[in-house]
């Protein structure tokens, strides 16, 4: 709780293109503009031989110095060199990146004349000192601590990187919040939903290189994200690229010069056409046609050109309706039609675009969308209500506030035949504990080993396996006697404890699952929901077969046990019976070198026996 003259906290929308930070003051949230005036700030860091500089400077230079300008921080925090992300945004990155220690992706770069060295971490804290300096110019005091926002995918290693970076910055980081939640928030405070009944909101967040599509409920104050999808490689830089083709193109037409050969001069020629392509595309937001005109592009030669927006929306049609897919998508994972919809909140700078805005509102049959909050403020806004609401501050409704996320895979153990036993199916709201009952497999078995995995395949080693343990000394049981209790808990800041605890001796054993290196990225889990839908036809085979072989084990069983009953061997003659004992070993041996076998050969072998055993309950007469 905040004491009484303390600096205030203050929420920090930590961008890929734009970082934006604001405060609760004066009973209302205000955004922060930096020392230019701007209430966003690029989020880009430049290296000279003199200086740094952070950003507008430090984006204001990039043309001159795209080797030693750095941004898309974002994009490398928590993740590997090799990491495919990194892999592919290293081919279009003009700055260098190299591999360090433990596999950690570098970037190179040459300050006052040196070579130097730096984490994506580092990168990032410069980002949050640079906001927090923002923040301290404009409350005239030193601002300790903050709530940071991350994209609703951000795996732990992600969040624990942003925290790092945060601490190195010097600031507290009261909570991480998700984005799209802080959306929610924002607008359930500004539209009073906070204190309403249950509000269905859907965030549409199309920023400089992401998209989120995501749905939350509020109700009477607690939020809940309820679906989340997106594409963590579309954004307003897709439509610069295109805008930058179509004058590429346009430029090689009228003076025959491709200025896409990879020189120097052509390089440099890119970066001040995208410049000029960014800001006619935000004209074009507004006017309905503007003009680029960039002096000495290429070989002395001046360029300049008009583009009308219709021809903008030709050339990202295909983008604007794979967002409009992703919606549908989302609203479909969730179950929701779209007039249960309330409130669709626009998010990001490129949600100006209006053929965006009038394709969502024909989407949502003409319905208003809510844009009282800028698009690229509304995350950080959202940001300062939570850091008010958790440093003891703020009105009424602010302090009914609640927040809740949620899961977005599958989590779940491995049981008999690599089998996922989802015990927290996705999209579950966090914080929660689920528990699963478990049984022994073996007579007298005495351990059980649980193999924790996340994701959507029903075969356990498709998904991703994130730890194990043991639990021991059960006790001695026939099969399916000895019975366990394993239970997934994971707390506010997403961290998964697995335990699990057998019933008569509360014998007990289990792991965290912290920043794991195994907890997956927004891509994997993308890739992952995409395979779980491409291999169902295989994951339903293999439950089937699953099913098959341990049904035929069973059966196998209890055979095995009814011909020990002295009982029962009575009943049977000294040839019925060798015969039926043959008929029990040979299907163990058979179980054992069959473990693979097709559903509809296991089922086969489950017949023969099944008639095998029929004509000895014939002689014996049935019993149970
Ligand atoms: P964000 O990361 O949410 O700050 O979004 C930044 C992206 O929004 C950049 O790609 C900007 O070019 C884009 N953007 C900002 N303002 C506009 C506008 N008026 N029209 C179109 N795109 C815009």
């Amino acid at each position: 709780m905040g004491k009484k003259g303390e600096a205030p906290a203050i929420g920090i929308d930590l961008g890929t293109t734009y970082s934006c930070v604001a405060v609760w003051q004066n009973n209302r949230v205000e955004i922060i503009p930096n020392e230019q005036g701007n209430r966003t700030t690029p989020s880009c860091v430049a290296f000279t031989y003199t200086e740094r500089f952070i950003g507008d400077a430090a984006r204001n230079q990039v043309a001159m110095n795209p080797a030693n300008t750095v941004y898309d921080a974002k994009r490398l925090i928590g993740r590997r060199f090799n990491d495919a992300t990194v892999q592919g945004y290293m081919k279009v990155w003009p700055f260098k990146i190299i591999e360090g220690e433990s596999g950690k992706p570098m970037v190179v770069v040459t300050y006052k004349g040196d070579e130097k060295l730096f984490a994506a971490e580092e990168i990032s804290s410069m980002l949050l000192s640079k906001m927090k300096e923002v923040a301290n110019a404009y409350l005239n005091t030193d601002v300790k601590s903050a709530v940071i926002t991350v994209p609703a995918y951000f795996d732990d290693l992600q969040r624990q990187a942003t925290k790092d970076a945060a601490q190195a910055a010097g600031l507290n980081v009261l909570r991480l919040l998700n984005e799209p939640s802080a959306a929610a928030i924002a607008y359930g405070i500004d539209k009073k939903a906070t204190l309403r009944g249950k509000t269905n909101f859907l965030i549409f967040d199309l920023g400089g290189g992401t998209f989120d599509v995501s749905l939350i409920t509020i109700n009477k104050g607690r939020h809940k994200v309820i679906a989340v999808d997106g594409d963590t490689h579309l954004g307003g830089e897709d439509f610069d690229n295109r805008m930058v083709e179509h004058f590429v193109s346009k430029f090689n037409r009228m003076y025959n010069k491709d200025i896409t050969n990879k020189t120097q001069s052509g390089r440099k020629a890119l970066g001040r056409l995208r410049v000029a392509s960014e800001r006619a595309k935000r004209i074009l937001s507004s006017a309905v046609f503007t003009s680029i005109e960039v002096d000495c592009l290429y070989d002395r030669v001046d360029f300049s050109s008009k583009i009308f927006r219709a021809k903008f929306e030709e050339l990202n049609m295909d983008i604007f309706d794979k967002c409009m897919e992703t919606v549908k998508k989302c609203l479909r994972y969730a179950k929701w039609e779209k007039s249960m919809v309330d409130e669709v909140v626009l998010v990001g700078g490129s949600t100006r675009i209006p053929k965006v805005q009038q394709m969502l509102q024909d989407f949502f049959d003409g319905k208003d969308l809510c844009k009282a909050i800028n698009p690229d403020e509304a995350v950080a806004y959202g940001a300062a209500v939570l850091a008010a609401k958790m440093s003891g501050k703020g009105n009424r409704m602010v302090k009914n506030l609640m927040c809740s996320d949620v899961v977005p895979l599958s989590l779940g153990w491995e049981s008999y035949g690599e089998v996922m036993c989802v015990v927290i199916p996705k999209n579950t709201p966090i914080p929660v504990t689920m528990k699963m009952n478990c049984v022994t497999t073996d007579d007298n078995q005495y351990s059980i080993l649980f193999k924790v995995f996340q994701g959507e395949r029903s075969r356990s080693t498709d998904n991703i396996f994130l730890g194990e343990f043991v639990l021991n000394n059960l006790p001695i049981a026939p099969r399916g006697v000895a019975e366990a209790t394993i239970c997934f808990d994971i707390d506010d800041d997403g961290i998964l404890k697995v335990f699990a605890e057998e019933s008569t001796t509360g014998n007990r054993n289990g792991i965290t699952i912290t920043h794991s290196k195994q907890r997956i990225s927004k891509e994997d889990t993308q890739r992952m929901l995409k395979d779980s839908k491409r291999y169902k036809d295989k994951d339903e085979e293999h439950t089937k077969k699953v099913d098959a072989y341990t049904s035929l084990d069973n059966y196998v069983y209890i055979m095995d046990i009814k011909l020990k009953d002295e009982r029962i061997r009575k009943r049977l003659s000294g040839e019925d019976l060798t015969e039926m004992d043959d008929v029990v070993k040979k299907a163990k041996k058979w179980l054992d070198i069959n473990e693979i076998a097709e559903t509809n050969v296991i089922a086969d072998k489950k017949k023969e026996l099944h008639w095998v055993w029929s004509m000895c309950e014939s002689v014996m007469g049935q019993f149970t």
